[in-house]
């Protein structure tokens, strides 16, 4: 912090120069090397607040009575063209509710003009002071306020009922809001998921029930499009002289950290299922066939029967058979794609052609759902990677989003180049998926299908990490969901 400067600039406002020249002389006379005066003199209202406009001044002696106004009137505009000043009116003859109108006003002081000099020099050196001080004060909270804004933890307090008294600009930012609209709302209840607030209310308890006590914990967050993120909170209670009681938080977004750790002991645990599970999968496979086979025979001499009734329902019966079947058959594909430790091929791939053509291929199953396809491609470098099992994420992808419009809708595809890497999105206008269960969906085997594998998603992001690349979820519930993957084009 810089030391305070003493010293400051006078402007004296009267049209007496007679007047204005004693003040000029007492002040000037007062002024040292180490708390210098600098004294102005203007004739007028009006050149007063030219003078105030051009240069600024710390204190201005006004005379009440000037020819084209009232020094009282004269108050609030020069202390708004020259930021932190202070004005002391100069009056013939004080009266006591002359006094108290010009305090009202906003004056710092009234002298008489039968002053006595060192009354006047201390009179302007105390406003001189005041003045200084606030200056001070602004430029320390523009200071604190530029440090908490800058940095990239979340920084807010609390009142006693929980509202939002501060948000920096990182908080206000993750929650979609601006910092002002953030103010009075109910933190807890605006931001925290449901499942959480028992817990943060605990640490804000904490926090609060010592003064000067402090708290941790990790909640998760409602950020803007519906996306939960997860925030490690530091609580410390104090009580502030203006506000009350507040609790201060400082949050740091661990989100990503908390998905590697988790993606680290998901591919973990698949590599300890390892050959075990895949040789299980593959020996499945076989009667599983064989089984097939079978009922394929069995339906063929059931339709050979003849009584009518007994075919039909025997028929039924061996279709579901079949579905079940093949539904453990996608099970063992998917579940084999997942954990088979394969390579993956490294050429060129057009990814717009690749969307299209799985759109394409898709065409039917979205007109039977009532789904109008919107594609909307901008050219961009080929990505480097695996055609194949590209195809088998943008695949997943339009799969889960025609299947989340049941009653119809809208899916849009989007390819478009980002800096070095290729980007797709496949967007759809479906019910969105609830923040309860949006951490898990990439989960393996989590589904919310009743003849879903859960294992769709978690085959994309396996995909994306063998590209170097990035997939991304968002949804708003009844709005729809996008998810958006990044592969690099390897320039
Ligand atoms: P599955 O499709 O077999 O259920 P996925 O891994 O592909 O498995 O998806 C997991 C879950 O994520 C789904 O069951 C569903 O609840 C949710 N989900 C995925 N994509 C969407 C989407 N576009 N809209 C709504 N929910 C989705
Ligand atoms: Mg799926």
């Amino acid at each position: 912090m810089t030391a305070p400067t003493p010293g400051g600039r006078v402007l004296i406002v009267d049209d007496n120069a007679d007047l204005a020249g004693t003040l000029r002389d007492v002040l000037l006379s007062a002024s040292t090397e180490s708390d210098p005066l600098e004294v102005d003199v203007a004739d007028s209202g009006k050149g007063a607040l030219a003078r105030a406009r051009e240069t600024g001044f710390d204190v201005a002696l006004v005379d009440v009575k000037l020819p084209d106004a009232s020094g009282v009137d004269l108050i609030r505009p020069l202390r708004e063209a020259s930021p932190n000043s202070e004005i002391v009116l100069i009056t013939g003859f004080a009266s006591m509710e002359a006094a108290i109108a010009a305090l009202r006003a906003g004056a710092f002081a009234m002298i008489l003009k039968s002053f006595r000099p060192d009354e006047l020099v201390t009179t302007v050196r105390q406003a001189l002071t005041k003045a200084r001080l606030q200056r001070e004060r602004e430029e320390l909270e523009r200071r604190y306020r530029a440090v908490v804004d800058l940095t990239d933890v979340l920084v807010l307090a609390l009142d006693a009922a929980d509202r939002v008294v501060l948000f920096n600009r990182k908080a206000a930012e993750l929650a979609g809001v601006s910092a002002e609209s953030a103010i009075g709302r109910d933190f807890v209840r605006a931001w925290i998921p449901e499942d959480d607030r028992v817990r943060l209310n605990d640490a804000l308890a904490v926090a609060r029930q010592s003064k000067r006590g402090t708290s941790e914990v990790e909640t998760g967050f409602v950020a803007t499009g519906g996306q939960a993120r997860r925030i490690r909170w530091h609580l410390g209670g104090t009580v502030d002289p203006g506000e009350g009681e507040l609790v201060y938080g400082i949050g740091i977004d661990v989100t990503e950290r908390r998905a590697l750790e988790k993606r680290a002991a998901d591919a973990e645990a698949l590599s300890a299922m390892g050959t075990l599970a895949l040789n299980l999968a593959h020996e499945i496979r076989n009667p599983l066939n064989a089984a097939k086979l079978q009922l394929h025979l069995l339906a063929r001499d059931v339709g050979k029967l003849e009584m009518e009734e007994t075919r039909a329902s025997l028929l039924k019966r061996s279709e579901i058979v079949g579905d079940e079947i093949a539904r453990l058959n996608r099970l063992l594909t998917e579940f084999l794609e997942l954990a088979r430790p394969r390579g993956i091929a490294r050429e060129p791939v057009h990814v717009s052609e690749l969307v299209d053509s799985v759109l394409s291929l898709e065409r039917e199953a979205a007109e039977a759902r009532g789904v109008r396809i919107v594609r909307d491609f901008a050219p961009g470098a080929a990505a480097i990677g695996d055609a194949e099992k590209l195809r088998q994420v943008v695949l997943n992808l339009v799969v889960n989003a025609l299947e989340a419009m049941k009653d119809g809708g809208v899916l849009t595809a989007r390819t478009f180049p980002e800096n070095d890497r290729i980007v797709f999105a496949i967007e759809d206008t479906g019910p969105g998926i609830d923040t309860s269960v949006l951490t898990q969906v990439f989960d393996p085997f989590f589904t919310t299908k009743e003849a879903g594998t859960g294992l769709g998603l978690s085959i994309v992001r396996k995909i994306v990490d063998q590209h170097g690349g990035d997939v991304r979820l968002e949804s708003a519930i009844g709005k729809g969901t996008t998810v958006r993957v990044w592969i690099p084009t390897g320039r």
